[in-house]
């Protein structure tokens, strides 16, 4: 009877309550049906489509043959003067969908017709600090409950049935500039979340709560130095588990506000029981003030769920000193080599390099660039640690206001940024949102203030070619060798799903929600959506038809952060659309 409290019982009477649960119990989101998500296809309980983060779907009733079929079957707004920047991936259970919009807002909609069933509108604060754009990356769903982070840092718990608020938990002090926009994810009863804030100087933190209740369980700063707790009845029971050592990596005192924002959330690998985070920028982004490796920042993280403890850790951008956050997902998949299966995870970092990992120790197997130009590193070494180009640091201001400026590429907006991958069990390759374009950048005299920005930095983007910043990759992991690329005039900035079906899905900011065969690259299908499409796609199985659903809203860090890029998109209209595809019923009888 693991949920019965997180119902309002019918009647005050445990045998009531008891004989109602049968019923009730149908719904609820078990952690058995999270853990399965990777391969049932009637339901998708997980962001990532499973909590490996695959984003790999068995269906193939849409397939290269008749994906031109393809059309809409409905679609939803979110309406209001807030339309804007749409980051969500869908969930979906029991024939109904619900999925985040931006100014942290829930919609639960039937899947079916696109009907809304109900939406929650958080009452924010006038001085939430969210520094790339109001948006939000999705729910979790566990138990009778719909769960997801706030701007101004809360979690809060819905009741699926009617939006109502069931609690509300405080994870961090909006006003010291932490906010939440990743989706929470829920492993072995436990909910876990990052927040966000590293350009405030926040120091960042990994957090389990009781998703029944909102109490919290398990507290892991990711900056080294912080230590963690583990708590029960709200008391510290184990206090003290290090998180490294003080002093260690961050001479002097900047580790007290030293960031390592792990915003984007995390993912989950049941193979090794371990959490798999990343992790941002170290603050400030003035890399001269703070001396050292900054550990754990730009970095990606393996936790135990249990108790937070880190069991490995590896740094991708140690010293980061162009904003390279290390937060990209970090996705669990399994391989053949030498006769043995290799347990690997991979990730497409910001710093333009692609790492492929032991996912049992952390370890560096290979890596290899996947953007055309890397301007700041010559390469990596055995160990997988970049070997810096010293030149293509930003010099220091020294008496100066503002220090030399170099040109670097990738941008911080990264060779690729939030968009999750998606990685292929057919093909074996992972297919990578990524962007090309570089940065002047400066670093300039700062000093911590709380809710300040915290940058001591200076930048303007520019784009690296005339007709094309974006470029969608095919990534065979295993050699490193790019089996086919798709430019896009515009920054990709939506994430990407793949399906047996041989097909691969993502979205442009020009608005067109696009299909390509995984095989060859060649595009097979697109449609106007009539926004930006920012949000990952989803696919599902209901009554017996293939359903692709996407969110549709320009917005995001590009137009607030983009310099010359922003201007080459300033024509883009913003929105706030839900729309969902199927292929026509008579048509799927045919094949
Ligand atoms: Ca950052």
């Amino acid at each position: 009877m693991k949920h019965s409290g997180l119902r309002k019982p019918l009647v005050l009477s445990a045998l009531c309550a008891a004989m109602f649960f049968p019923a009730l119990s149908a719904w609820a989101v078990t952690d058995q049906e999270i853990l399965d998500d990777v391969n049932s296809t009637n339901q998708i309980v997980t962001n990532g489509m499973g909590l490996q983060g695959q984003r790999y779907s068995t269906l193939d009733i849409l397939n290269t043959d008749n994906i031109k079929d393809l059309r809409p079957v409905w679609a939803m707004s979110f309406g209001g003067e807030k339309q804007r920047g749409q980051q969500a991936q869908p969930l979906i259970k029991d024939g109904v969908m619900y999925v985040t919009a931006s100014y942290s807002r829930v919609f639960a909609v039937d899947a079916r017709t696109g009907k809304e069933l109900w939406q929650y509108d958080a009452r924010l604060p006038d001085d939430i600090r969210p520094c790339c754009d109001v948006i939000n990356r999705g729910v979790a769903l566990y138990g009778d409950l719909v769960i997801f982070g706030t701007l101004d840092a809360k979690l809060v718990a819905l009741n699926k049935d009617t939006g109502k608020v069931v609690w509300r938990k405080s994870v961090a002090d909006h006003k010291a500039g932490y906010s939440i926009t990743a989706a929470p994810l829920v492993v072995n009863g436990k909910l876990i979340t990052g927040v966000s804030g590293g350009e405030f100087g926040v120091v960042g933190k990994i957090e389990a709560y009781d998703p029944k209740n909102g109490e919290l369980l398990w507290t892991r700063p990711t900056v080294e130095g912080h230590m963690g707790y583990v708590y029960k009845d709200g008391k510290a029971v184990e206090s003290g588990i290090s998180g490294g050592e003080a002093g260690k990596t961050w001479p002097g005192d900047l580790w007290k506000t030293g960031g390592a924002a792990p915003w984007l959330g995390g993912l989950y690998d049941p193979e090794t029981n371990l959490l798999l985070f990343g992790t941002g920028n170290p603050a400030p982004w003035n890399s001269h003030l703070r001396p050292g490796d900054n550990l754990y920042s730009s970095s990606r993280l393996a936790l135990n769920p249990d108790d937070g403890t880190i069991k490995w850790h590896f740094q991708t951008t140690p010293h980061d000193g162009w904003d390279f956050d290390g937060v990209n997902e970090l996705v669990s998949f399994n391989y053949q080599e030498g006769g043995k299966t290799i347990k690997a995870a991979a990730t497409a970092d910001r710093n333009g390099f692609f790492y492929v990992l032991d996912r049992t120790n952390g370890k560096f197997i290979r890596g290899f660039p996947f953007v055309d130009k890397i301007t700041w590193a010559k390469g990596l070494d055995k160990n997988g640690r970049p070997i810096y180009d010293e030149t293509n640091r930003p010099g220091s201001p020294g008496s100066e206001t503002k220090g030399s400026s170099v040109f670097a590429a990738p941008a911080f907006l990264g060779a690729k940024n939030w968009m999750p991958m998606a990685y292929s069990q057919d093909t074996g390759l992972f297919y990578v949102p990524s962007n090309e374009w570089g940065m002047d950048i400066w670093n300039e005299e700062i000093a911590y203030k709380k809710g300040a920005a915290y940058l001591g930095a200076g930048f303007t983007i520019r784009p690296l070619n005339e007709d094309y910043i974006g470029v969608l990759r095919a990534i065979d992991p295993k050699t490193g060798k790019e089996v086919w690329r798709q430019k896009n005039f515009a920054p990709l900035w939506g994430g990407v799903m793949t399906t047996k079906g041989n097909l691969v899905f993502t979205g442009t900011p020009e608005g067109f929600l696009k299909a390509f065969n995984a095989k060859t690259g060649e595009q097979v299908w697109e449609f106007q959506t009539g926004s930006g499409v920012l949000g990952s796609p989803v696919t599902w199985e209901m009554d017996g038809e293939q359903y692709v659903s996407v969110l549709s809203g320009w917005g995001g860090a590009v137009p607030l952060w983009g310099g010359e890029v922003a201007k080459r998109v300033k024509d883009f209209n913003q929105g706030g659309m839900l729309w969902t595809f199927k292929l026509p019923k008579d048509l799927v009888a045919k094949r």
